[in-house]
């Protein structure tokens, strides 16, 4: 490619027990996708069509990693949630046919800098400097699913300093990984490459500069990473 400037090479995630790697495209995230956390963000959640926001595909930070803090929050939050990385592209994809667009799944944080974002629900504004800044994305390696297959139940958990903070299951999604695909590709066409965070269980809460965060799916994988003081 013959660029005029400079460019940062694509964002890439391992893929677990592969040389590969997985080149990540656009990042979707599901909000408010566990009762118990659309009920602590103070929504009722009854079932309504799931809505979705995004973070650009450098947002991405290598499972293990020592990451900056944020300066600009003053309530920085952590959101564990399971990442599905998309394989094969489409429009209009049904539920009944959207595993197959699958090619693997991760364990991902929805970093997010809640008063930032809570300022911005207010006043009826973007969300995206609360949700999509700079290393608000940490994710594991992606394992494929001719591996772990599909996972739709299953501990999915986070410790802040060996503290258990969020725990829910899988099985407790609002709208399942197929039926977000469907809906999201209504929305925009898929890309390969494109991963979607599905929204994160109940217990979210801060993270303070120095703090260790662990998070686990079952059958999908654990991250670490740890903000500098
Ligand atoms: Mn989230």
């Amino acid at each position: 490619m013959n660029y005029a400037i400079e460019f940062p090479a694509i964002p890439v995630l391992p893929v677990a027990e592969s040389n590969k790697t997985f080149p990540v495209g656009r990042i979707y995230c599901v909000g408010r996708n566990y009762a118990e956390h659309a009920r602590e963000m103070g929504h009722d959640p009854e079932r309504e069509p799931p809505f979705f926001f995004m973070k650009p595909a450098d947002a991405i930070v290598q499972n293990g990693a020592t990451l900056p803090f944020p300066r600009v929050t003053r309530d920085f939050h952590h959101e564990i949630e399971m990442v599905v990385a998309i394989g094969k592209g489409g429009a209009d994809i049904p539920a009944g046919k959207a595993l197959d667009h699958i090619y693997g799944y991760a364990v991902g944080l929805d970093m997010t800098r809640r008063d930032i974002q809570g300022e911005a629900k207010k006043m009826g504004r973007p969300w995206e400097m609360g949700k999509a800044f700079d290393h608000s994305a940490p994710c594991t390696a992606v394992k494929p699913v001719v591996m772990i297959g599909h996972p739709a139940k299953g501990a999915i958990w986070l410790k802040v300093n060996g503290a258990v903070k969020q725990k829910g299951d899988l099985s407790e999604m609002i709208w399942n990984v197929p039926e977000m695909i469907a809906y999201l590709s209504k929305l925009i066409t898929l890309r390969p490459g494109d991963l979607i965070m599905s929204g994160t269980p109940a217990g979210v809460g801060p993270v303070r500069p120095g703090d260790q965060l662990e998070g686990h799916v079952d059958g999908v994988g654990d991250l670490a990473v740890t903000y500098a003081k």
